[in-house]
Formats: structure tokens, sequence, C-alpha cells
């Protein structure tokens, strides 16, 4: 059986930043991914946002690898050409109990060591005319990235290292090693591979294939629940030059006004949990009933939001970790510490900010597997 030192379970942004981690310190590491490319999973159905990192529970590892992630992603779009621009973002209250959940914001964004800055309706309507508000906290650190570009760039980085991404390689499973012994990874053609270090960063199909490594315990892998968001895109210019969010409700982020690199808004993702057991049931078509809701959710802030403007456009999944009653989930970046296993680390509910973070995490996994050099 052929043996490498490290094996990543998918080749999506967290699975080739975690692979470019390993490869870097020294690791022969290969990334196997089912499909035939990169990021064709969640990373290829997100916002392409920058989080600024402002949202997260003080203390938590989302607010902590969100925070790192960000500085990481900007100086990796700076050294390597990666598109992207940072035009920060203004979340918007419209009510005096939004100004409240505001003003809670801006204390966690302090907590978070993120910066921010509180304007008044004037001030906001200054640089954005467009906006109806009546207050707005900027996040001057929020922007916007070439998803593709970037890991394009972390796959580059591997390579270089020495590491590879085998596509069409698709996990079936691992007899999980313990007492020096390597991990036995079984492939869905019936092949099989060893490696001293496993990391299962599968994304919608990490809990699925978890529970398919043998000596892990059932009880560590938590039960997964898919949750779609749906976008609009704006045909016609949009008249706002930062994104624009509207105070944050839990578990999600509210309708938001995002830009991409060639100046196209969209709106969304809106929260939709799904009532299915397995990613290959997912079915991603936007429905476009569901554009009354947004219409209605994006003249709260942009009243001139014009009739028959917005075209459904394409959706995302998140790989949630708690269900629609219980409070969101922290990521879950579950190493030797947790289950005891060496060499192993399952990745659970790594939803957003999960592209800011990628880079952070991949830090976080190596130090988990004390293998730097
Ligand atoms: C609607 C939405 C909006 C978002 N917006 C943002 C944002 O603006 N900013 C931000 O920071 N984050 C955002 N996120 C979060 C971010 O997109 C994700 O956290 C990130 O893309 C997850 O990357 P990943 O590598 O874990 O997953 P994926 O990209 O899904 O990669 C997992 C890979 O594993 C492969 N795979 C699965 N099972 C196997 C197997 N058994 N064998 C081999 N390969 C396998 C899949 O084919 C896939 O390529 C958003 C998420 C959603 C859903």
């Amino acid at each position: 059986m052929d043996q490498v030192d490290a094996i990543v379970v998918g080749a999506g942004v967290v699975g080739l930043a975690v692979g470019r981690a390993l490869a870097q310190s020294g690791l022969e590491t290969i990334v196997a991914e089912a499909q035939s490319g990169i990021g064709q999973g969640v990373s290829s159905r997100n916002s392409e946002v920058i989080h600024g990192g402002l949202y997260y529970a003080p203390g938590s590892q989302k607010a902590r690898l969100c925070v790192r992630g960000k500085q990481l992603l900007y100086e990796l779009c700076a050294s390597h050409g990666v598109s992207h621009r940072n035009c920060g973002k203004l979340t918007v209250a419209q009510s005096d109990a939004e100004v409240a959940a505001l003003r809670n914001l801006q204390d966690r964004a302090r907590a978070n060591g993120v910066p921010v800055q509180w304007l008044s309706a004037a001030e906001a309507r200054e640089i954005e005319p467009a906006l109806h508000c009546v207050g707005a906290l900027s996040s001057p650190t929020t922007g916007i990235v070439d998803s593709h570009g970037f890991m394009l760039a972390l796959q580059g980085d591997l390579e270089r290292a020495g590491g590879m991404v085998a596509f069409g390689s698709r996990v079936d499973g691992a007899v999980l090693g313990r007492g020096g012994q390597p991990h036995v990874i079984r492939m869905a053609d019936g092949s099989e591979l060893a490696a001293r270090v496993l990391v299962n960063s599968a994304a919608l199909h990490a809990c699925a294939l978890a529970r398919r490594f043998e000596g892990l315990p059932a009880n560590l892998v938590p039960q997964e629940y898919f949750a779609k968001g749906n976008y609009y895109t704006l045909a016609g210019k949009a008249p706002f030059t930062h994104l624009i969010y509207p105070a944050p409700a839990d578990a999600w982020l509210g309708v938001h006004l995002t830009l991409d690199l060639g100046g196209q808004a969209k709106f969304g993702p809106d929260l939709e949990w799904l009532d299915v057991t397995r990613p290959e049931q997912i079915d991603y078509t936007v429905d476009p009933r569901r554009a009354d809701h947004f219409y209605a959710e994006v003249r709260r802030y942009w009243p001139a939001l014009p009739d028959g403007v917005l075209q459904p456009s394409y959706s995302g999944v998140r790989p949630k970790i708690h269900s629609p009653q219980q409070p969101a989930a922290d990521f879950r970046i579950d190493g030797p510490q947790v289950h005891g296993i060496p060499g192993l680390v399952n990745l659970f509910g790594i939803e957003s900010p999960g592209l800011t973070s990628s880079m952070a995490i991949g830090e976080d996994v190596l130090a988990m597997l004390e293998v730097a050099t």
C-alpha cells in the first residue's frame, strides 16, 4: 500500500489552505477531491466577502480565525496578485431597536479587535446617497475577493511545496491508526492509501464521512443540517460603492447587498432550512417566488429599488451543525485533543466566515498536529 505523510479530503478553499500549510511545513501532502476541479462545492457558491470579523462572539473560533484569516488573505492577495477590493461595508439600522443592536455589534467588534466607526444617518448618506438608515456602523477592513483566483493561488503554493490535488478521488472511509500506525484511507475505487495525517475538510459531506472513520466514537460526530442561501442579481447598476448589510439576526446576516469585482450587485443570501438529510438531495434552483421577500428586505435600506430588477441567480448551502431551533454553532476543528486519535482533524460546521478564515484554519490545523518545522 502506498503511503504519504498527509491526506486532506476536499479541495475547497479550506482544504486547499490546510493542504498548503501542511505541504509548506515539509509534509508530503495529497488533497483528495471527488470532483474534477478545485472549489466546486460551497466555495463556489458564496458571497466572496472578506469579512471584518465583527459579528462573532468574542473568544469564539469564528472571531479569532476570521480576524487572523482576513489579515493572511489580504497579504496573500497582495503577494500573489489575487484580485480583491477593500471596499468597506456599512451595517445599517432602521429603528431604535436596530440602533441598539448595532451598538452591541460595535462593542463586539472592539472586543474582537476589529476597527469600526459609528456613522449618523447624515454621515452615512454622505458616502452612500441612496441609502436609508437612522445610523450605520462602518467596517473599513471588509472587502471582496475573487475566490477562484484565491483558490488557484493556494493550489499553486501547495504544488510548489511538493503537494498535489488528486481529482476524481472520492474518499469512502478510513480505518484510523492507533499506537503509531498510520490511518488507512479507503478510496471509492477500492484502492487504499496510508497516511499519518488525515484532515476531513469535506464541508457538506464532513459529518457523513467522519461516521465512516472506523475508530472514531459516534458521539464525536455532530448531526449535520443544511441551510440554503438564495441570491438575486440586480439588472443594471447599483448606486452603492460599499457593501450594505442590515442589522443581523441570529444565524443569519440578513439580505445584504454585495458587489463583485466587476461592480455587479447581488442581494442575498437569505436563509432557507432544507428538509434533506444528505447533500446529494439538495436542489440548488432559486425559486423566483422568493423575490417578494427580497424586494421587501432590500427596500428597508434602499427604498428606491425599482420594480422588476431582481433576477433569480445562484444559491449556496451552509454546512450547519445546529438545528433551526438551536443558537448558531461555532466552527469545530476537532483535533487529537478532542478525540485522542493522533494525526486526525475533522472540520465541522465551516460555514461563513470560512472563506475569510481559511488560511487561519490552515495554521491552526498545522499547530494542532504539532508538525510545524
Ligand atoms: C451562501 C453562503 C455564503 C457565504 N459567504 C461567505 C462570505 O462572503 N465570506 C466568507 O468568508 N465565507 C462565506 N461563506 C462560507 C464559505 O463559503 C465556506 O466556509 C467555505 O467555502 C467552505 O470551504 P470548504 O473547503 O470547507 O468547503 P467546499 O468548498 O464545499 O469543499 C469541500 C470539498 O470536499 C469535496 N468532497 C466532499 N466529500 C468528499 C469525499 N468523500 N472525497 C473527496 N472529496 C470530497 C467536495 O467535492 C468539495 O470540493 C458562505 C457560505 C455560504 C453557503
